[in-house]
């Protein structure tokens, strides 16, 4: 059966914990990393409805995107809401993941998701946080393990644009001389060796090195495997917060908004600048993206589609001929549900968790509500 730490594990693979913020507050929010885990419940918020509602459903882990706990706490009352909820979710056994921001920055993440939604292609990231820096790892193999080697990295190795699995293998000749001590895969202590082996290379995010070293460690038949590890200059993948990107064919403000607000299901939304003017390139940010209107408008953006947008923000954006659509930060956020129930699913059953089954929160409303004049 999988444990909270197994999930943990494999939502550090969909949303690295790296990628994130350093104000933010992601992983492991409460819970005990060894409990068995046969059901899990996906939410925006860990509210005291949300909490209940994965109570009832018998859910021993609900994933949120935004942290439970989010400042450093210096005591936990059950006399606070936060306290409470808190004090439910560790009475009931339920553990309590979040994937923020760095659920927000990661490739195929809730930027990602919206920019799909709304229709567009080409996507870069708005506001570049990070870069990722790459090494390359060089090992040799006895040709007859070469692919079990090769096996055990790939899970680790790079992806070249929409190409994974990548590698390079050449074959060569190895030399050693077992000492006293020595427990050899092959040869014999004081002869020396010479033996067919083939120099395995693969690119590797220098974040990830551990995981691939460990990965080497464990395949490699030798007792001592001997590998090179080499800082690159090459430039990684940029991540970062929002995404650009394109419309298929251009569409006037007012149609785009409406188009938003039917994709999005809102009730109604908010929109700065000109009805008829001409959109094609569309910046966007999930929950509160005011913050890169100068990031949008720096692109050339047409129009920031987000949410939470201020009476100044808009003013700003106006006065620089950028049009902004509010969609609302739930509505632009609530999208992560079903998308990460599908993703974790399959990762778990790909993982060989076939036992646990995970759930979209059903419970979840926008905390505004709209209403029409009388
Ligand atoms: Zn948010």
């Amino acid at each position: 059966m999988a444990k909270v730490s197994d999930i943990l594990g494999i939502i550090n693979k969909i949303a690295p914990p790296g990628l994130a913020e350093t104000w933010d507050n992601v992983g492991l929010q409460l819970g005990d990393p060894s409990a068995d885990v046969s059901r899990v419940m996906v939410a925006l918020d860990a509210t005291p409805a949300v909490i209940q509602s994965a109570i009832d459903s018998s859910c021993q882990l609900l994933v949120t995107h935004h942290p439970l706990i989010f400042k450093a706490q210096k005591s936990i009352s059950a006399a606070t809401p936060q306290g409470r909820q808190i004090h439910t979710a560790i009475r009931n056994g339920l553990s309590v993941i979040s994937m923020h921001t760095n659920y927000d920055i990661a490739t195929g993440g809730l930027n990602d998701v919206l920019a799909e939604l709304l229709g567009l292609d080409r996507c870069v990231p708005l506001q570049i946080t990070s870069e990722q820096e790459l090494a390359k790892l060089v090992v040799f193999v006895p040709q007859e393990q070469l692919d079990n080697v090769r096996t055990a990295l790939f899970p680790h190795a790079v992806c070249l644009g929409a190409y994974r699995d990548c590698s390079f293998s050449a074959p060569g000749e190895g030399t050693f001389t077992p000492l006293e001590g020595a427990r050899p895969f092959i040869g014999t202590v004081g002869e020396r060796e010479i033996l067919a082996e083939q120099r395995l290379e693969l690119l590797i995010e220098r974040t990830n090195l551990p995981r691939a070293i460990k990965a080497l460690l464990a395949s490699h038949p030798y007792e001592e495997p001997a590998y090179d590890l080499y800082p690159l200059l090459n430039e990684g993948t940029k991540r970062g917060l929002g995404r650009m990107g394109h419309l298929p064919q251009s569409l006037t403000l007012a149609d785009f908004a409406a188009q938003v607000a039917t994709v999005l299901d809102t009730p109604g939304l908010r929109f700065v600048g000109d009805p008829g003017a001409v959109i094609r390139t569309v910046a966007l940010c999930s929950g509160s993206g005011a913050s890169l209107i100068r990031a949008a408008v720096r692109l050339g953006a047409d129009v920031l589609v987000t949410g939470d947008v201020k009476y100044h923000d808009a003013r700003d954006a106006e006065d620089s001929g950028l049009a902004l659509i509010d969609a609302g930060h739930f509505s632009t956020e609530i999208i992560m549900v079903t998308t990460v129930q599908r993703q974790l699913q399959q990762k778990l059953s790909e993982a060989g968790f076939t036992d646990c089954t995970v759930t979209a929160c059903t419970v979840e409303t926008d905390p505004f509500r709209i209403t029409a004049r009388q």
